[in-house]
């Protein structure tokens, strides 16, 4: 038994959450590499139809879910009609509905019955992929929406009390300045959504923005310049009242997304729907990225898993530390020790205190956490961890 399955006997891990990935986009972004396809009606159904057996089977994994999480794709791609669907056959098999429900929606989905359906069932956050308000930016990432359709959808989620608003925003695109991408900033914060994801835009293969790098039509930004871009945002967002909890992430007091956090603290989480990801079980493992295998390994009982990983305590306790760093509380090395007692911690230690003298780490006892100058290198300061234990 892993020291994740005995915690979690013990209830001595974060709660558990549960995500569900939603295939559907309308168009594809030339950034973008998540496991998508066109919403085609009967597709649509079968996906639906898939999701209600995989919520049966896992009913046990379900059941002490705390937290929810739609994602994509884009689940306000469904109807009102088939977001109930899913909604209720979800709810069915948890204990209590869930103390955060998160569901992703792209600016041109939002529609008014929607949201109602959103908030009847109990969602409480809604998280909008806006990435830019300037349409030059926009072009730039292959967006569908425009800058109106975000303003329109914003007030139609304004208008239905109870939910909290996550924007999602891009930097470092190539061609935006650092002027356009501060009155990016500025836009959203006048808007006051309760939490704030800025992400610097990455090449992932397979996508457009890829090929158009391969083909020398689009550049790179060095890191000295992506270091600008980042702490501009930091900078912008916490002078207007947005505190960092994360390298990505900002939120207005009380409002960071706990599903996320809980995920970093390295607990249990049950992933449903095709390329989505579960740890539980001791296990680490992603479903096919495809709907048919998906499908299938549903209708077999023999799912065929990718990417799967049988968990170590020295794998966990490595995740937490490099995930715990990105966090702005930072790790307690005491506590990790208590919760993974089979690690020496100890081996962890000159890493630490060198990162420490360079002025990439502070340190206040068994308190670490990363300084801004670390901050712009938590990829590699990871990647140095990984591979101590
Ligand atoms: S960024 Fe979102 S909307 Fe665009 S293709 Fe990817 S999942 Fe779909």
């Amino acid at each position: 038994m892993t020291n994740l399955q005995e915690k979690a006997e013990n209830q001595e891990l974060p709660p558990k959450g549960l995500y569900c990935h939603i295939p559907f986009c309308a168009t594809s972004c030339d950034f973008c590499n998540f496991y998508q396809k066109a919403p085609q009606r009967s597709e649509l159904d079968k996906f639906l139809t898939g999701m209600e057996l995989e919520f049966s089977q896992r009913k046990q994994d379900l059941f002490d879910a705390q937290t929810v999480f739609w994602g994509g794709g884009t689940p306000g791609l469904l109807m009102a009609r088939d977001l109930e669907r899913l909604g209720s056959s979800m709810l069915q098999y948890l204990k209590h509905p869930p103390s955060e429900w998160t569901v992703e929606l792209a600016p041109s989905t939002v529609k008014a019955d929607k949201l109602q359906s959103l908030l009847r069932m109990g969602v409480n956050r809604l998280s909008m992929g806006v990435q830019s308000f300037s349409p030059t930016t926009l072009e730039r990432l292959g967006r569908q929406h425009s800058s109106q359709q975000v303003y329109k959808a914003y007030d139609l989620m304004r208008q239905q009390a109870g939910f909290a608003v996550n924007f999602d925003l891009i930097f470092a695109i190539p061609g935006q300045t650092l002027m356009e991408w501060e009155q990016d900033l500025l836009a959203a914060i006048k808007l006051r959504p309760e939490h704030i994801s800025t992400y610097c835009l990455t090449f992932e293969e397979d996508t457009a923005l890829w090929v158009k790098l391969q083909k020398g039509l689009v550049k790179r930004r060095s890191e000295d310049e992506e270091a600008k871009f980042y702490t501009l945002t930091w900078d912008i967002l916490d002078a207007h009242g947005y505190g960092q909890y994360e390298v990505s992430n900002f939120a207005l007091p009380g409002h960071a997304c706990r599903h996320n956090l809980h995920t970093w603290e390295i607990g249990e989480w049950v992933g449903c729907g095709p390329s989505a990801s579960s740890q539980i079980h001791g296990w680490r493992r992603t479903h096919p990225h495809s709907m048919q295998e998906w499908l299938q390994g549903l209708a077999t009982g023999v799912m065929p898993w990718f990417d799967e990983v049988r968990l170590t305590d020295s794998i966990l306790a490595t995740d937490a530390l490099v995930f715990g760093l990105r966090c702005n509380a930072g790790i307690h090395l005491t506590r990790l020790q208590q919760r993974f007692t089979s690690i020496d911690f100890s081996l962890f230690e000159p890493v630490l205190n060198d990162l420490v003298a360079e002025g990439l780490l502070s340190r206040n006892h068994s308190l670490y956490q990363l300084t801004p100058a670390g901050r712009l290198l938590a990829d590699a300061i990871g990647s140095e961890l990984i591979g101590v234990i």
